[in-house]
């Protein structure tokens, strides 16, 4: 059986790109459809990305603090702390149950239709929906169409997942027990934050990694390079400029073999190995190819600066599309992308996006770094300052960290913020506003910072670019 329905937008994909714009269109009076086949709103977010992983980041972090610091900080506990992996996981599972449970609250809320199914193109304008439950299948006529499909992980050629002892970051979000050693391919963000949760529940963890810092792309090379002392710290090892070679499952251990920096062959015997080697733009099922979208190279759907792809009234946003694979990115431009559709203008700047790693402390960043900087030719001035010297740090034990600016030589105008530091995902909201407006350094330390708090530093890393800070 089959019905047909018209909408004025059908959105393709329910993650922060697709169910942001879905919920903005419903409010700007678009008679708007989201089509998503995960069976969840939220996306890879909210199931299986930033969600799960931040309720994991954050329960490890506080079992650490309080199975190594509780006595020295005045809390005394009888007995040793142990980690409850089945509760962890528990709280883990509640947390995007609800927040996905919420979405689909919003979408009723604002009036968007939810079709739980997978859609693929007929036409142009026709999306044929193969419910995921069962039920009747549903041909949607839409004027415009947003595709926000997302992405999923990269495969590491020759490696096969079985997401029970070589798992990518999905399976490391639900393993069963605590693996005595874990390895990781791939020291970017996603490898880091994995590895920092197991590390935390007792995991010897190695992270093997090609380039010859951690981080991946963006991270300004001073903050990679102190990130990786305070992990190391944390206990956790680093093989940088190593080039995996296979990864194999033996029974219940994993072989890795890899050619170390001077190109000798090394090997690490695991319990599990995580694959994070970053991830691709989805496309799969969506019967793109009969419409003829266009696609680049790395197989992300070509766009121009109004979301637009070469069939005009479809208009493409988040993983699947350029840019960094953020969700806050796809969020904002599933909002711009609605706008442009609604009054022919959005805005996304792209200068201005931020990116945070939630270790423990957490690194965030906004803006250019210093290599980007020195091959553009632009010159610029730095000025850092310590949380050793920020009274709040002090007094909570959270010293490790700084706040890095880089500002331009002549106009002083802040061109990127780099932050090391407990929180620094929420203190790079404040660069974010200073970039935005176009602020100087002095432009943010004339603006009063409550005492004692975190932004003092932030305050006194912009008076230290072209002067000095009081406190250091
Ligand atoms: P997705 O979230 O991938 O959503 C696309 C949706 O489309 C999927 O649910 C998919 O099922 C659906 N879909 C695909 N094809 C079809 C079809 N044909 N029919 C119907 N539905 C379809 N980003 C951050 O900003 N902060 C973080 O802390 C963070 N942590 C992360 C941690 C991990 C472990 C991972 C894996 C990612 C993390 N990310 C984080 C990245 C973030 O999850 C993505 O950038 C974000 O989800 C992209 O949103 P999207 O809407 O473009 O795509």
């Amino acid at each position: 059986l089959t019905f047909i329905e018209s909408h004025d937008l059908v959105i393709i994909g329910g993650g922060p790109g697709g169910y942001v714009a879905a919920i903005k269109a419903a409010q700007l009076g678009f008679d708007t459809a989201c089509v998503e086949k995960r069976g969840a709103l939220g996306g890879t977010c909210l199931n299986i990305g930033c969600i799960p992983s931040k309720s994991l980041l954050n329960n490890s972090e506080l079992f650490e603090r309080v199975k190594k610091e509780g006595a020295t900080r005045g809390i005394n506990i009888p007995g040793e702390v142990t980690p409850n992996i089945v509760n962890l996981m528990k709280e883990k599972d509640k947390a995007v149950k609800q927040l996905t449970g919420g979405v689909e609250i919003l979408f009723k809320k604002y009036g968007v239709k939810y079709y739980k199914g997978n859609a693929s193109f007929i036409d142009e304008h026709q999306i044929k929906v193969d419910p995921i439950e069962g039920g009747e299948e549903a041909i949607l006529d839409a004027k415009n169409i947003i595709v926000a499909t997302g992405s999923d992980v990269s495969p590491f050629p020759g490696i096969t997942i079985d997401e029970e002892r070589i798992v990518t970051s999905t399976g490391a979000l639900s393993l069963k027990e605590i693996p005595k050693r874990l390895a990781i391919i791939g020291g970017g963000i996603i490898g880091l934050e994995m590895g920092s949760v197991w590390n935390r529940l007792g995991s010897e963890v190695t992270v093997v990694e090609y380039q010859k810092a951690i981080g991946g792309a963006g991270m300004d090379a001073e903050v990679a390079k102190n990130i990786q002392k305070i992990l190391t710290k944390q206990g956790m090892k680093f093989k940088t400029g190593a080039k995996v070679k296979t990864g194999v499952r033996n029974g219940e251990v994993v072989d890795v073999e890899y050619e170390d920096a001077k190109g000798k062959t090394q090997k690490i015997e695991a319990d599990v190995l995580l694959v994070a080697v970053g991830r691709r733009p989805y496309t799969e099922g969506l019967n793109a190819e009969k419409i003829g979208l266009d696609f680049d190279k790395k197989n992300r759907v070509v766009i121009d600066s109004q979301y637009q792809t070469n069939i005009p009234h479809i208009l493409c946003i988040g993983d699947v599309t350029f840019g960094p694979m953020l969700a806050h990115k796809a969020e904002d431009e599933g909002i711009a992308a609605v706008e442009f559709l609604k009054n022919g203008f959005g805005h996304v700047n792209y200068n201005n996006i931020p990116a945070v790693m939630y270790t423990h402390p957490e690194v965030a960043w906004t803006g250019q770094n210093e290599e980007q900087l020195k091959e553009a030719g632009i010159k610029y001035k730095t000025g850092k300052f310590p949380f050793l010297a920020n009274s709040r740090a002090k007094t909570i034990q959270e010293t490790d960290g700084f706040v890095k600016f880089i500002a331009d030589a002549d106009t002083q105008r802040i061109l990127g913020v780099h932050i090391i530091g407990p929180n620094a995902g929420e203190m790079i909201a404040e660069a974010n506003l200073a970039l935005e407006y176009g602020a100087s350094c002095e432009d943010v330390y004339r603006v009063c910072h409550a005492h004692p708090t975190m932004s003092e530093a932030f305050k006194e890393g912009a008076m230290t670019v072209f002067g000095n800070p009081i406190n250091f």
